[in-house]
């Protein structure tokens, strides 16, 4: 590899999942992982893989069925947990053990309680076991700049000459300014005798908003490993986005001595709204490169420009980051390979069997009940037909019934997929939604509490499609939905039956699986710490 080509590390299914309300059942990991290769991810960090069984299996799939991007698992400093990753990821074609300890004196003092002698033992340790199992070990030292510079450089060199391949120098808590930061790397290329031996990496949190600035800065420095996640999802405030990285390298290059990825920047607004979709967070309209407003001139003056020159106001092209221009496409006249065209342009990759058994006839439906059937339209059409959750209940039908001062009623009915048994009840709510929701309810016997619901339109128009997302509370846990129709209570009821089908998944996934072959199943959910 070049001596400018950056390795891109996307951490959005371990660092991304962890955030609120994130959380992916197996099938969605799977198909972002697949998503990531595609788009030309180096390294996938696909999880935690001591932290559960269902995170283990996780990275486990993802290691099958990696083709050419590299899998790693994350483990703390213990011997328990690094065994437990270069176990999940042994059958990757490029497994890597990721192992943290942190090293800041706050983490050491109140976290660890150890020295600085103990955790320069413990890394040095840590690394030697992950290195007899894998032979590509990324090593981070938790919380490194809020760490002293002298110390850090006495961990970075001890882990390499241990066996890490790679050193990533994370801003764990987002604190670090982005001259400071660069001014970190720099004191270590100066300072660690042994630093070319490995990649330097960097993971910057966004709590300041500094994540790209200073992951950037770092790459002036030296750095050659980002770690990103798609829409700068992550802990707390979220981690550098990987098209913000990505586009900053490729649109001023002069700035990085023409450093560049391996990214394919065509396929970042449809792994992004993936990514948005599997997750229930939304992204900003107003967000970098891949935002709905991030190639939008309402200015006069402004479109005015672009028209007679794109580039007067536009400093990346649309098409370089998957964006293609929203415009008439389809109607109800037409056919299958049109269809299948539009789904290319706009970067679905899907085999044409399954267009035409998936998505075609939803297709036709929502091309009767809407004349003028945009890009966004089908983007969101197949992603919400994409990756179901398994569908334990269906919606056949509702009806509501509401008046100004009266009591809104909602009847639903529902359909056991297993059976094909309806079931139909009534319920009445603060508002129409609550009613249909209340009905819901009473019918699967999954109870929900409402946390969030925002609802907005896909295209302009009056009639447009309307978007439903929502999180509910179930216990600890947040889970998120989204539904999709012209028709508001529609997509509000496909949304909450998308998150009672998603309860009742992963209830029945509950059920006594075959113990696995090393050793007993962990029952509580270690608590994820982050790097
Ligand atoms: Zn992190």
């Amino acid at each position: 590899m070049s001596d400018n080509r950056l390795i891109v590390f996307d951490t959005t299914l371990r660092d991304g999942e962890q955030s609120p309300g994130a959380s992916m059942n197996l099938t969605e990991k799977l198909e972002v992982a697949r998503a990531l290769e595609l788009l030309g991810v180096d390294v996938i960090e696909a999880g935690f893989p001591i932290t559960s069984p269902d995170d283990f299996e996780a990275v486990r799939a993802v290691a099958r069925q990696a083709r050419r991007s590299g899998v790693a698992g994350l483990a703390r400093c213990v011997p328990e947990d690094i065994d437990r990753a270069a176990e999940a990821v042994a059958e990757a074609r490029r497994p890597r053990v990721h192992v943290f300890l942190a090293t800041s004196k706050i983490h050491r003092k109140f976290k660890l309680r150890k020295a600085r002698g103990e955790i320069l033992r413990l890394a040095v340790e840590g690394v030697r076991r992950a290195k007899a199992a894998v032979a590509d070990v990324q090593f981070s030292p938790e919380d490194a700049a809020r760490t002293e510079p002298e110390f850090l450089a006495q961990v970075v060199e001890a882990v390499i000459d241990a066996g890490a391949t790679t050193v990533n120098i994370p801003d764990t808590v987002g604190w670090a300014m982005p001259e400071g930061f660069r001014a970190l790397i720099e004191y270590l290329f100066e300072h660690v005798a042994n630093i070319r031996r490995a990649v330097i990496a960097v993971h910057c949190h966004d709590d300041l908003g500094m994540a790209v600035a200073s992951t950037l800065a770092a790459v002036q420095a030296g750095a050659r490993q980002v770690e990103v996640t798609i829409n700068g999802i992550g802990e707390r405030a979220g981690n550098a986005a990987l098209e913000e990285v990505v586009m900053a390298l490729k649109t001023r290059p002069e700035a990085f001595s023409g450093c560049d990825t391996g990214i394919r920047t065509e396929l970042l607004h449809p792994t992004s709204r993936l990514v948005s979709r599997v997750t229930g967070l939304a992204v900003a309209r107003n967000k970098a490169v891949v935002g709905e407003n991030a190639f939008a001139h309402e200015s006069g003056i402004h479109a005015d420009g672009v028209l007679k020159e794109r580039t007067t106001y536009e400093i990346m092209d649309p098409r370089a980051v998957g964006l293609a221009k929203s415009q008439l496409v389809l109607g109800k006249h037409s056919g299958r390979h049109q269809f299948r065209q539009r789904l290319r342009e706009l970067g679905f990759r899907l085999a044409d069997k399954d267009v035409d058994a998936f998505f075609f006839g939803p297709f036709k439906e929502l091309a009767d009940r809407k004349k003028e059937i945009f890009d966004a339209d089908i983007a969101a059409l197949v992603e919400t037909e994409t990756v179901r959750v398994p569908e334990t209940w269906r919606l056949c039908g509702f009806q509501v019934a509401t008046a100004t001062g009266g009591m809104p009623t909602a009847t639903v009915e529902l359909e056991e997929a297993a059976t094909g048994r309806r079931t139909r009840d009534a319920a009445t709510g603060d508002g129409p939604v609550d009613a249909i929701f209340r009905a819901l309810e009473r019918i699967t016997g999954v109870a929900l509490k409402l946390a969030d619901y925002q609802i907005r339109s896909v295209t302009a128009g009056k009639e447009a499609q309307g978007e439903v997302r929502l999180e509910v509370r179930l216990g600890e846990r947040t889970l998120s939905g989204r539904g999709v129709s012209t028709d508001i209570l529609e997509a509000s009821a496909k949304a909450y039956l998308g998150v009672i089908n998603r309860v009742v998944a992963r209830r029945n996934g509950k059920a006594p699986r075959p113990p696995s072959r090393r050793r007993p199943r962990r029952r509580t959910r270690t608590a994820k710490p982050s790097t």
